[in-house]
């Protein structure tokens, strides 16, 4: 089939201020095919990665030919390197994730395939979800077995308020259970250190996100020093070419590309295979969502999917109908064509 059209959207999401900054940046891409068949992609990068598609991928798309996920790879490497002046990291792969999540969910819907099975299908039957925020009695009601705190430092009195939910967690979700931080950039060797001694008690899975991309070195030698503690990160680099850097310096045990930013399913698959080669862990970044869901189910990422609840009552977008939830802290991909995702457009 033919590429006939490629649009990408910021969505006019409610619950935010209207900033293309919040709400992760989340951009909409939708191709349509010769063949009728309408694949939807989600991408990052704001309504820069909006320009970047309608204004360049769009038009160096039109008519191209794609009929598996190998000339997916191949419209992948075109885009890549066509935009090399420009993009190679940051809001330009966000464009690019947006277009292959799309070619995707189009090939998917024309296989009548779920995209897990256009990859090698589904080796797991469900996968376990931990989750992202604050609120741990909310979340052992709703049957998660694994939180992951979002922990900035701000000043020494952090410390205790960072042991106290820690232990919190230990005791409400119990001795199995995986407690994680993620720190945002916001603390460093000696911070990290600190903190390793204190929550030594607690048994923590992972602390996500120390310090910048920019620090590999000093987060390869800082991961040989909090063991058996694992380091994370990733979220923040881009395609298996930023990966080979994370490899290199031996920078994280855990690697989490963001499939919707990092280069979409093709880039996630180019990075599971370094990952393989490196005997690293991959726990995709927002790993619940349908785009690392079904590269979670079809390959050898971690049986562990992200996902952010949210707090109890609160107000949320819903962008995408249709999108597995998780039930007593588990979710499953569902076995329906491509990303099995309608887009509520009502925020377009
Ligand atoms: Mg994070």
């Amino acid at each position: 089939m033919k590429i006939k059209s490629v649009r990408a959207v910021y969505p006019n999401y409610k619950y935010t201020v209207p900033s293309w900054r919040t709400h992760l940046w989340q951009i909409v891409v939708r191709i349509e095919t010769t063949t009728g068949q309408i694949g939807w992609g989600y991408g990052g990068g704001g309504k820069a990665a909006v320009e970047i598609v309608n204004g360049h991928f769009a038009e160096i798309l039109m008519g191209k030919s794609f009929d598996s996920i190998s000339d997916i790879s191949d419209l992948w490497d075109f885009l890549y390197t066509a935009s090399i002046p420009y993009g190679r990291k940051g809001v330009a792969i966000m464009a690019l994730s947006g277009v292959d999540l799309a070619l995707f969910d189009a090939l998917g819907k024309a296989e009548m395939k779920p995209v897990a099975n256009l990859l090698n299908g589904s080796t797991k039957d469900r996968m376990r979800c931990y989750a992202t925020g604050p609120d741990t009695d909310y979340y052992a009601g709703l049957g998660f077995t694994a939180q992951k705190f979002p922990f900035q430092w701000q000043g020494d009195e952090s410390e205790a308020a960072g042991v106290a939910v820690a232990e919190k967690a230990r005791s409400v979700l119990g001795k199995d259970a995986e407690v994680m931080f993620d720190v945002y950039m916001t603390w460093d060797s000696e911070i990290t250190l600190r903190m390793h001694e204190a929550l030594k008690h607690v048994g923590i899975h992972w602390y996500e996100d120390i310090l910048t991309p920019d620090d590999l070195e000093e987060l390869g030698d800082l991961r040989t020093k909090i063991r058996p503690v694992n380091m994370a990160g990733g979220e923040h680099e881009f395609t298996a070419h930023g990966f080979v850097d994370i490899a290199r310096t031996n920078a994280y045990d855990i690697w989490q590309p963001d499939i919707t930013w990092c280069g979409g399913i093709t880039a996630g698959l180019r990075i599971m295979d370094l990952a393989k080669l490196n005997n690293t862990e991959v726990v995709p970044h927002r790993g619940a969502e349908p785009w690392g869901l079904h590269l979670i189910a079809a390959t050898e990422c971690a049986d562990f999917a992200e996902i952010l609840p949210g707090v109890r009552g609160g107000d949320s977008d819903d962008l995408w109908i249709g999108a597995p939830e998780a039930d007593d802290g588990y979710i499953r991909i569902k076995d329906e064509p491509g990303f099995a995702v309608k887009l509520n457009e009502d925020l377009l």
